[in-house]
């Protein structure tokens, strides 16, 4: 099994011709909301992916909590873990062009009131296979979330999006580093003040970040995924070929569904390879949740 311990966040959503460049205005089309956030929509792709699937975080005692919350339901996700705090739900303001290209503003609500994980949290991370955080709620939360993983020898897979620096008491609990190309060269810059690594040379931003952690997976959007660890393994695997309309959360559909081949063990390239089926699947389809594919679509997809 896997636990997600993440945001949640209400995706209020534009498509637009062109994105605004600041200062500008730009006509949109149709608004939607959409229930999202990486930590929720991880959850959700996971448990779409096949994998029993906890969910810990925080939504307000809004509607907007009662629509994340409900859901995270409909996907099969467990909410054990689940609080409702006073104040607002997490959003997401999204733009979205022509070109499936995105802008994205978060604002953290109850999200942020995820400080503190007690004693029933720590027993549930250790008896799952698999910890999966993101970066959108308190840094701290996510240190004792992988404390407790470590404690409980669960694999900590960590999806260090969006981009922050994190400690090296953080980065020695990773055992799995997800990452797309911009977030890699923001942390392999970071790391001990090194030259910024540049986003296109995939070689030397894995080289860079194994420096910090064990395993590397380096998302490449429509090229795939590369995977580097220390042992010495280096595999570069391609996305099957789609027509991208949307690739808001196919980030969030590699992660899920790499966390729920992890937790089946299978091997290194084929969770790959899953990964990335996943992930295209979900670029072919509008929308951030309701586009994370069902265990049918991504094996359809993996095995063309
Ligand atoms: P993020 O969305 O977090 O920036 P990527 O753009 O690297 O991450 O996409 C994550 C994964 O989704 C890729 O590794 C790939 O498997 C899949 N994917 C993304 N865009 C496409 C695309 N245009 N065609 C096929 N697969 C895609």
């Amino acid at each position: 099994s896997v636990v997600v311990v993440g945001s949640a966040n209400m995706d209020l959503v534009v498509a637009t011709p062109t994105l605004p460049r600041p200062g500008e205005t730009v006509l949109g089309q149709d608004f939607t909301t959409v229930p999202g956030g990486k930590g929720a929509n991880q959850a959700v792709a996971a448990a779409r992916a096949g994998a029993r699937c906890h969910f810990l975080g925080a939504v307000g005692l809004d509607a907007f909590g009662d629509e994340l919350k409900g859901c995270l339901a409909a996907a099969g996700v467990e909410l054990d873990g689940l609080r409702r705090v006073a104040g607002p739900s997490g959003v997401a303001l999204i733009a979205v062009d022509a070109a499936a290209e995105n802008l994205i503003v978060v604002a953290p609500g109850a999200n942020a009131q995820l400080t503190e994980l007690d004693p029933v949290d720590r027993e549930l991370i250790a008896n799952c296979d698999v910890l999966l955080c993101q970066l959108e709620i308190p840094l701290e939360t996510v240190a004792q979330a992988a404390a407790a993983a470590r404690a409980g020898q669960t694999v900590f897979i960590l999806n260090a999006a969006p981009a922050r620096a994190l400690s090296d008491e953080l980065l020695a609990l990773v055992d799995v580093l997800v990452v797309n190309q911009t977030e890699a060269a923001v942390l392999a810059g970071l790391d001990g003040g090194r030259e910024v690594a540049r986003a296109d040379n995939v070689p030397e931003l894995l080289s860079n970040l194994l420096a910090a952690v064990p395993r590397v997976v380096l998302t490449l959007g429509a090229a795939g995924a590369a995977y580097a660890d220390r042992e010495g393994t280096r595999l570069e695997v391609g996305a099957p070929p789609v027509a991208a309309v949307d690739t808001t959360a196919a980030g969030d559909a590699f992660t899920g569904a790499l966390a729920v081949a992890w937790a089946q063990g299978r091997p290194i390239e084929e969770a790959l390879r899953w990964a990335c089926a996943a992930g295209a699947a979900c670029a072919q389809h509008w929308g951030a949740s309701t586009s994370l594919p069902l265990q049918a679509d991504i094996d359809a997809l993996y095995e063309r």
